[in-house]
């Protein structure tokens, strides 16, 4: 299942990094951020400072991480990457703040999963430019000044939620990146069967873009897996029928549906009688947890027609009941 997952699996960032957009311009859909990104931007170039600090959200594989690239590609100027689990200690982050270069762009990504110490560090940085660095323990401990040279923080996270207030209230930009159409996506395969050199027709790239779970991460997984199909057992084009044959090979969902999509359908549908039921019981019943079902699941579902939630918890919708081959034993809830 792992073809349909919006994570990526370590092997192929190098694939990925081959196709990523450079420029806010290369970047496909997503029009309002990229609009507002490009006034900020823009404002800050002609002022000649560092723009506001910027959070972006929205679930895995959505381009959170090459528009944090692009960002210093547009400023002109450096970015250091690293990701909120990794930084345990708040003098981890004190030895990469002070080790930036004026203008640069710091990215952390799971932003929200950052260590609370490390947090409180990260708030005077963004504000102040400066970190307070305590050295010693008990009552001989002090603190000791540091400046940081003036940086933009893009924070990314597939859970707004779960970022604290304060942390919320420190980014002047925030923007929430959601899936793509069916046509967006359809560019977006085109756009990288062209720079890998891969033949491919209308109809084949709009049949893997309607599979990829409106997530341009699994859409250039997906182009890679149809292209050895096409290579292996057909003539190299990716037509229709390339597609089709080799999403049937890979078990692709008609819908584009992953593992944990469909086990939350299922479980709706058949453990569940429709629902309503609520949050938490679903998530026990897939075996995930609950902000994973509700923050990376669930806006697909939604967004597919499958799940609906209502004040007395999530329902299956009748497409859900169809998409199982099952009848909806009765009128399905509003
Ligand atoms: P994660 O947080 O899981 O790393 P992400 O949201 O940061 O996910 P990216 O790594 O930026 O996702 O994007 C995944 C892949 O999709 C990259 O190869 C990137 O080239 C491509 N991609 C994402 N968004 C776009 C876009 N708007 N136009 C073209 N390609 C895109």
């Amino acid at each position: 299942d792992v073809v349909v997952s919006a994570y990526a699996n370590p092997s192929e960032r190098e694939a990925e990094a081959s196709v990523r957009p450079k420029r806010l311009e290369e970047f496909i859909a997503q029009h309002r951020v990229r609009d507002q990104l490009d006034l900020l931007l823009k404002g800050a170039l002609g002022r000649g400072t560092p723009p506001d600090h910027i959070l972006l959200s929205g679930p895995p594989g959505l381009g959170k991480t090459t528009l944090a690239n692009i960002v210093a590609a547009e400023l002109g100027v450096g970015i250091r990457t690293t990701s909120g689990p990794v930084i345990e200690r708040s003098g981890d982050l004190a030895a990469i703040l002070t080790s930036l270069s004026e203008g640069d762009v710091l990215f952390i990504d799971e932003i929200h999963r950052i260590a609370r110490p490390a947090e409180e560090l990260l708030y005077s940085a963004m504000e102040d430019f400066r970190v307070d660095v305590v050295v010693g323990k008990g009552p001989g401990a002090t603190a000791i000044p540091l400046d940081v040279e003036p940086f933009t923080l893009v924070g990314a996270t597939t859970r707004s939620g779960l970022l604290t207030g304060p942390m919320r209230d420190r980014f002047g930009f925030v923007a929430h990146l959601d899936f793509y159409d069916a046509a967006d996506l359809e560019a977006l395969i085109r756009r990288s069967a062209g720079i890998f050199g891969i033949p491919i027709t209308d109809d084949g790239a709009a049949e893997i873009a309607r599979r990829s779970r409106g997530t341009p991460r699994i859409a250039n997984r997906l182009l890679r897996r149809v292209r050895d199909f096409a290579e292996v057992r057909a003539d190299g084009v990716i037509t229709h029928d390339v597609a089709k044959g080799a999403l049937k090979v890979y078990d692709v969902d008609d819908l584009g549906l992953d593992r944990l999509d469909k086990a939350v359908v299922h479980a709706l549908v058949t453990s569940f009688r429709g629902g309503p039921v609520g949050l938490s019981t679903l998530a026990v019943a897939v075996g995930e947890q609950p902000d994973t079902v509700e923050e990376v699941c669930e806006p697909f579902l939604v967004r597919a027609g499958l799940l609906a939630r209502t004040p007395r918890g999530r329902v299956a919708t009748e497409a859900a009941w169809r998409h199982l081959g099952k009848t909806p034993p009765g009128p399905i809830l509003p």
